[in-house]
Formats: structure tokens, sequence, C-alpha cells
């Protein structure tokens, strides 16, 4: 009996039980996933996603203080830079240089921001790039809709896995597959940090009004879920709202609001026309932060070879509609 051909209620019964199913993976030799459950989520595995959702609520019992919010936005602000900077321009397209030491250090500080290790996150960003708005694109709203491309994705067996055959230049790195490996060590730490700091301010200031927990829940938890959803829109929403500058074969759009909450992101139609600029506004009334912040890097020597956006490509390019 088909699937279709089943009463609704069992389907609905099918739909729901395997929505629960976090069975062993049956891997066929070649390392790839059947189709049948590449898709499912695993709902074991995302417990300490869902976890660092619920535990914002902490905020009922901890209270709010201007400190622990001005950490909390510092935080936010520091870890979505690492996570456009380094994990995007950086890992994933290669489109500036830095020491071998340097390129550590930035997987330390995209690894702080909870979106697992820099080969899982390039090798799924390369991917789509390959297949932008296709079938295989794992996070395509045009073909999967808002809430899978959103998050779902990521929650699936084929989200657990990404084919690391596309960062074959990062493996190379024996101490980017340890921090690939060991990555939720470098979240851990920092909640401890923050842990601490709210211990240490609640002994020598007082007056400030905040606590371990507190600094806790606001400079960890609410900080990192803001993070999430920030870099979460650029598969989402940048698919989806907003204008096309250039036939890119995908629906990538310009997007000034979602520019900001990303620190340049938003400037996503621009960025799948030439992936491998540096800059992704590619005018200067194209607010992109990150940009900002290599430049004052390239200046003081920790970064290089920022890769420009060249004149014909962004100006004369037979793909250009506006
Ligand atoms: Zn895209
Ligand atoms: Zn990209």
């Amino acid at each position: 009996m088909t699937e279709q051909a089943l009463p609704f209620w069992r389907r609905w019964l099918h739909a729901f039980i395997n929505w629960f199913d976090t069975g062993p993976l049956t891997a066929p030799a070649d390392g790839t996933l059947l189709p049948e459950i590449a898709d499912r989520v695993e709902w074991a595995r995302i417990l300490p996603f869902i976890a660092v959702h619920a535990t914002c609520l902490g905020v009922i019992w901890v209270g709010w203080s201007p400190i622990a919010v001005t950490v909390a936005v510092i935080a936010y602000l520091v870890r979505m830079f690492a996570i456009t900077g380094f994990y995007h321009r950086y890992f994933s397209h290669r489109s500036f240089k830095t020491s071998r030491a340097g390129q550590f250090i930035f997987g330390l500080l995209g690894a702080s921001a909870v979106q697992r290790g820099p080969l899982w996150w390039a090798a799924h960003h390369r991917h789509h790039h390959a297949h932008s708005d296709k079938p295989e694109d794992a996070h395509s709203p045009v073909q999967h809709g808002f809430l899978r491309s959103h998050m779902g994705w990521f929650l699936t067996a084929r989200g657990f896995r990404p084919d690391l055959r596309r960062v074959r230049d990062l493996m190379q790195f024996p101490e980017l597959r340890w921090l690939d490996r060991f990555d939720i060590l470098i979240p851990v730490a920092l909640a401890v940090g923050m842990f601490g700091l709210g211990v240490l301010l609640e002994r020598v200031a007082p007056d400030l009004g905040t606590s371990g927990g507190q600094m806790l829940v606001w400079g960890f938890f609410i900080s990192t879920v803001a993070c999430y959803h920030g870099t979460y829109t650029i598969n989402s929403l940048s698919h989806v709202f907003g204008r096309q500058r250039y036939r890119t074969d995908d629906a990538s759009r310009n997007n000034w609001l979602l520019a900001l909450i990303t620190l340049g992101e938003g400037w996503h139609n621009n960025h799948h026309h030439f992936p491998s600029s540096t800059r992704q506004g590619f005018y200067w009334w194209e607010v992109d932060i990150t940009y900002y912040l290599l430049k004052v890097m390239a200046w003081l020597g920790i970064i290089w070879d920022l890769k420009p956006v060249p004149v014909a490509i962004r100006d004369h390019s037979p793909r250009r509609i506006a």
C-alpha cells in the first residue's frame, strides 16, 4: 500500500512517528545518506539546540541590568562579525588571506557563535553556492519553504553530515579538523566565562546589579539565539525579500535591513553574483560593516590580499538588471 492510499489518520501517524524517529543511520558503503532518512529531524541530537532557546526563559528569574544587556549586544556583534567575516568570507570563500595562526584564531572566534566548526559551516555553504535554489540546495526557501530554509535544514541527518570533499583545502590543517571535531568546547568556555564575569562583577561592583546567572542568560544564551536567527535570515529571508540587481539564476536578493542585522550579509544578490569578493555592499551606500572591520584588520596587517569586485563585473555585467 502506498503512502497516498493510506487513510489520512495513518498518514499523519506515519509523519508523526518519522518526525520523532532518531534511529541509527544506515548509510551505504560510500558514505552517502539514504534519501528516506536524510531529511528526518534528529531529535536526540538537537536537544542542546532546543535547550539554548529554552534557557532564555531564565530571564524570568535572573532579571536584567544595563551591564548585562550591554554585554549581550557586544557578544552578538563580535560573534556575528566572526560568522560573516571569518566563517563566511574567509573559510567559505577565501576572499582574503591571513597567517596560519590568524586562521586558527578566526576559527575559534567563529566557533564561539555555536554554529558548529569552520569545516561544517564552509562545506554546507559551498554546497549552497553550487546548487542555489535548486532542489539539492539544503536551505532554499523557494524549494523547501521558510521553516526548513531558516533552521530545519541543519537539524536533519543530512545537516549533521556535510560533504567534506568540498573543503579539502581546509582539511589539510589538523588544527582546523580538531576544532571542527571539538567545536562545542569553545561555546562551553564562553558560557563559563560569562558566568564568571557576572560573579566577579557582583562581588567587585555590586551597584551594577548583575550576577553570574544573569550574565550567563544575557551574555551567552540570549545573544546566541539572536545571533542564530540573525544569521539564518540570510538563508531564509534574503532569498525572498529584497531587490535583485543581477540575474544570478537563483532567488538571492539585496536587502538593507538584513544587511544591518547581519553586518553586511544582506547584500546577498551582490554576493551570489560575485561570491569571491571580500566586499558584499558593492557601493558606498550599501552599508557593509563586516567589510569596514576587515579593512581595519588589513591596515593593521592581520589580513591581506582582500579581493575587490572588478568594475566590469559590478557595473557592466550582462547579468545586470538594474
Ligand atoms: Zn544564498
Ligand atoms: Zn557565500
